[in-house]
């Protein structure tokens, strides 16, 4: 018999974590401005850090939360049923084709956690979200990275890497950090060399910012790939960052297993709401992108004209390859009131 008393005196720890989660590096959240300002002796610094929206709520968000305070005593629906039959009609999919989760990142979460067993393999292109690696980590997965080429996914090397054991492989269109995207027409060729028994997860965080004529749709693929499953957000294009809700639309079969997976109650009821309102506020949604745009080619257009490289930018960020001077130009960056997120 193993003496745990003696084991635990032994190694003086509280507990015994998961060696992968007692390995596992926390999220580097993008750094706060005022953690820039008390560093540098800066005033009104910015953050870029975290592609937030600059904007503040739409007033029909305001109210809907201001209508949801009274109930924040009971429970939310856990089903979401009211917003997931309206985003279905705004996607012109099934109600249950459609799903939601707190953000996008927990769906992602939940994603790997329904399909990926210890020892299983969830590949992506790389530098992409840091996110990823962790939610693999989290289930014990083998990672396969595969490098991006000129800074775009490089779904022909993708495919290629995929193996039996890959449950799960990312694409992420626009990609953060670099903003680049492929063509719809790439994505559809990913997918009819990838086996169904990998779920193809298209991660469209920045989808209502992208103007490349190359990107469309991507709804009808889901037409004759039950294996791909499409995954938006309400954090970016919408400004709902801070109330943590994202969705996840696939074929049914899919989705039923992600459902299986939220936590009770994960998405709460002003986070519900205001996803509704902002749903029926499309027009004013789509105008602070267009405005978000104006302003991402005008910075783009700006640094190239000083002498900068940047591949043309699709999200709601901007990305400066600098290589080994990352952190260096991050500092400086900081010193003059910008946060920006270096990838040293
Ligand atoms: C921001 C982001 C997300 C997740 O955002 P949520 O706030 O969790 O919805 C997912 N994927 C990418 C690529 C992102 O940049």
């Amino acid at each position: 018999m193993v003496d745990t008393h003696q084991w635990c005196q032994n190694r003086n720890v509280t507990g015994r974590p998961r060696p992968s989660i007692a390995a596992l590096p926390a999220y580097r959240p993008g750094r706060s401005a005022a953690a820039a300002e008390a560093d540098h002796g800066v005033i009104d610094a910015v953050k870029l850090a975290s592609n937030e929206a600059p904007f503040s709520p739409l007033p029909s968000v305001a109210e809907a939360i201001s209508a949801g305070i009274g109930q924040v005593n009971l429970y939310p629906d856990h089903g979401a049923a009211a917003l997931r039959s309206e985003l279905a009609a705004h996607l012109n999919v099934a109600s249950n084709q459609v799903t939601v989760g707190a953000g996008s990142a927990g769906i992602l979460q939940q994603i790997l956690l329904a399909y990926v067993a210890p020892g299983d393999a969830v590949a992506m292109c790389w530098p992409s979200f840091e996110a990823y690696p962790i939610f693999a980590r989290l289930v014990e997965a083998e990672e396969i990275r595969v490098p991006l080429h000129d800074e775009t996914f490089d779904l022909p090397a993708l495919a290629a890497a995929i193996t039996h054991q890959t449950k799960v492989a990312f694409v992420t269109n626009p990609n953060n950090p670099t903003g680049t995207v492929v063509a719809t027409a790439e994505i559809e060729m990913l997918l009819d060399a990838v086996p169904d028994t990998c779920i193809v997860v298209l991660d469209e965080a920045y989808a209502e910012f992208v103007d490349d004529p190359r990107v469309t749709d991507s709804t009808p693929l889901l037409a004759d790939h039950p294996n791909l499953v499409i995954t938006r957000t309400f954090s970016k294009a919408h400004g709902l960052a801070g109330l943590r809700v994202g969705y996840a639309y696939g074929s049914p079969e899919v989705i039923e297993m992600i459902d299986r997976t939220l936590a009770p109650f994960a998405v709460n009821d002003l986070a519900q709401r205001s996803a509704r309102a902002s749903l029926a506020a499309v027009d004013e949604m789509r105008s602070r992108v267009a405005n978000v745009v104006v302003e991402r080619d005008r910075v783009t257009e700006t640094l190239r004209a000083a002498g900068w490289t940047t591949p043309n930018p699709q999200g709601n960020f901007v990305w400066l390859p600098v290589g080994a001077l990352a952190a260096d130009l991050g500092v400086a960056l900081e010193q003059r009131g910008v946060v920006a997120r270096a990838f040293p």
